[in-house]
């Protein structure tokens, strides 16, 4: 046996397979070497998903030839002046991507620099390389990438079809570009363009969001809210999608490190839990968050794609994540999707001209008062709002929620128009209120609002202490089956801090004591009934608490704002005023709006007003 030293092209063969997995790593690599060098614009060509060609042509800072011969070099690189690895500021470091693709390809890089009179060039071939030769190119750098990995035929037989690593190239440079915003690109076959992605200019948050939508798509833009945080120097900003925006899987949730593209587990499951209790839980959130870290807080040198990163301090970036995202989902309170009005506005657009222009107008989601709005309901100033919830806790006297006859005001203030759900005008199907507001008409489905509102001032209950109790007049005895009898009365102490209170009566049958206050009127043998199914179908192990969407939809059905139930003016504008109070309020917990918007822009477009 004799050990000797690798050549240096089986070396960067060897390397290549771990920098180099398919073209979307080439790409990766190249456009992360243009945005190192400063480039204001970056175009890029793939053929054939990357195999025959991949070109990629930007206008930084360039190389002179004797940075040529070097840049090829293995471990040769410009971004480490100090030698130091914990100051990593660019997205390059390992001087490893060059001389990787320049031994599985046949690689031209063209290069000059902007003060430089002429270019040059290098030619690499299965990791042979010639000297650089005088060329004629603009200032910055050209990289040719052609017949990628004829010199690794296994490697070569691995790639997938020609659509699958366009596709995965593709999205090398949209999350690439999703983190800079004010360079522009272009991505095409040299034919064609297929995405092409202006510089943005103007106010940060609104030139990242301008970015991601252009990337993620307009409804991404209209229906995101804007996440910005900070702790012990870690800074996160960006946009999140409201919970009624969501997706199959998780492939729509971008986590940036230091404006480094970056695959981690933490941002999953911390996305899950800020979404917990808004989102159906097989359904996935719109995400696209950055974390600026001290780089001496962060390593970067964990894989050889550095496409992972490690945090010094994991715990504080998992609370600053999720707390960011919680907040800001708090705030966004009753806003809902714009896909929800969307889509009900192209369904009547289809009923009303099925020949009619197949432009769906954008409906905006976004409530230029709506600050304002938050503001003033804050503060609880609500002057607008003739009284407190009717279904709420603040009424003693049970009878009081006893159904006025449908449009009986008593004779109510007119709430403003401009509040952002507006002044309710009717009821429909006894289900649905129509509102007018500013620009537009509110629909809401009652009973989903409800449901919504009952889950969030239980939980906020319990976060306190426990739910408010509303004594019956007359106890009501429930007569059920044994077996259900036990499972309710097993769950009693749960029960209780979840405001319902019963006790044992006799065999087979429960007294109803007390009621959750804030759903009103309530059908108590309706509700301890379909209670003592739910226990039977719920996890035995898990604490009520822990389901309490399914609890509170199961009470929600029994309270007074049910569908199907009638409500007058006073009561429905009371309903409307709460959803703004209340956080989350734009959708049920599965996700489904409580209420859509109809801007009456759009309206007067249905009926050919515009
Ligand atoms: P790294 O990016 O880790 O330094 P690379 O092999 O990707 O390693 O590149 C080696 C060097 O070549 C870089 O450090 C940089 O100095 C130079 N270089 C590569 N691409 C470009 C480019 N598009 N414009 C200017 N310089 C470049
Ligand atoms: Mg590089």
């Amino acid at each position: 046996m004799t050990i000797r030293l690798l050549a240096s092209t089986v070396v960067n063969r060897i390397a290549a397979g771990e920098v180099i997995e398919r073209p979307a790593s080439a790409v990766k690599e190249l456009v992360e070497n243009s945005l190192d060098a400063g480039a204001s614009r970056v175009d890029i060509i793939i053929r054939d998903g990357g195999r025959s060609l991949i070109s990629v042509t930007d206008d930084g800072s360039g190389m002179t030839a004797e940075d040529l011969r070097l840049a090829v070099e293995r471990h040769a690189t410009s971004k480490l002046p100090d030698d130091d690895l914990t100051r990593i500021s660019t997205l390059g470091f390992r001087g490893e991507a060059l001389p990787s693709i320049g031994a599985v390809s046949r690689l031209t890089i063209t290069s000059r620099p902007p003060n430089a009179d002429s270019a040059w060039s290098i030619a690499i071939e299965g990791g042979r390389h010639a000297e650089p030769k005088p060329a004629a190119h603009s200032p910055g750098t050209c990289v040719e990438v052609r017949d990628l990995f004829f010199a690794t035929p296994a490697r070569l037989k691995f790639l997938k079809a020609v659509s699958t690593e366009t596709t995965h190239a593709t999205e090398a440079v949209t999350r690439l570009a999703m983190a800079h915003p004010h360079v522009a690109f272009t991505l095409g076959d040299g034919v064609k363009t297929s995405l092409k992605l202006p510089a943005v200019t103007g106010e940060p948050l609104e030139v990242r969001l301008s970015r991601l939508g252009a990337i993620l798509g307009r409804d991404f833009q209209a229906s995101a809210v804007a996440v910005d945080a900070e702790r012990e120097g870690v800074r996160l900003s960006g946009h999140i999608g409201l919970p009624t925006l969501h997706r199959r899987n998780a492939s729509m949730q971008f986590l940036f490190v230091n404006g480094r593209p970056v695959r981690d587990r933490l941002l999953y499951g911390t996305v899950r839990a800020a979404y917990h209790g808004l989102m159906a839980s097989d359904r996935h959130a719109m995400v696209a968050v950055f974390l600026d870290v001290p780089t001496d807080a962060l390593d970067v040198n964990v894989h050889p794609m550095k496409t992972e990163v490690r945090f010094r301090d994991p715990a504080l970036v998992r609370g600053l994540v999720i707390g960011a995202l919680k907040r800001a989902l708090a705030d966004a309170g009753y806003r809902t999707a714009t896909t929800a009005s969307n889509t009900a506005l192209s369904s009547m657009r289809l009923g009303a001209s099925p020949g009619g222009s197949p432009s769906i107008a954008h409906v905006g989601g976004n409530f230029p008062a709506f600050n304002d709005h938050l503001g003033r309901v804050g503060r609880g100033g609500m002057a607008e709002a003739p009284r407190r919830f009717d279904f709420d806790l603040s009424s003693e006297d049970p009878s009081a929620h006893a159904m006025a006859p449908s449009g009986a005001a008593e004779g109510a203030p007119e709430p403003d128009l401009d509040l952002p759900l507006g002044a309710a005008r009717a009821q429909v199907h006894r289900t649905y209120i129509v509102a007018q507001s500013t620009d537009g008409i509110v629909i809401v489905d009652q009973h989903a609002a409800h449901e919504r509102l009952v889950y969030e001032r239980i939980s906020q209950a319990l976060a306190h202490g426990g739910v408010s109790r509303q004594g019956l007049l007359i106890p009501e005895v429930v007569e059920l089956d044994a077996a259900a009898a036990e499972r309710i009365l097993a769950r009693a102490d749960e029960l209780a801090a979840l405001g319902l209170l019963i006790e044992p009566f006799g065999e087979g049958a429960v007294v109803v004591r007390e009621v959750p206050a804030l759903l009103g009127t309530v059908d108590a043998q309706g509700l301890v009934r379909d209670l003592a199914d739910d226990l039977g179908d719920m996890e035995e192990a898990l604490a009520l608490k822990d389901q309490l969407n399914h609890v509170c939809s199961t009470m929600a059905c029994h309270g007074s704002v049910r569908a199907g139930r009638a409500l007058n003016v006073a009561e429905m504008n009371a309903l409307l005023r709460e959803m703004e109070r209340t956080p989350h309020s734009g959708q049920c917990g599965h996700g489904r709006p409580t209420y859509v918007e109809l801007k009456l822009a759009d309206i007067e477009r249905l009926f050919g007003r515009r």
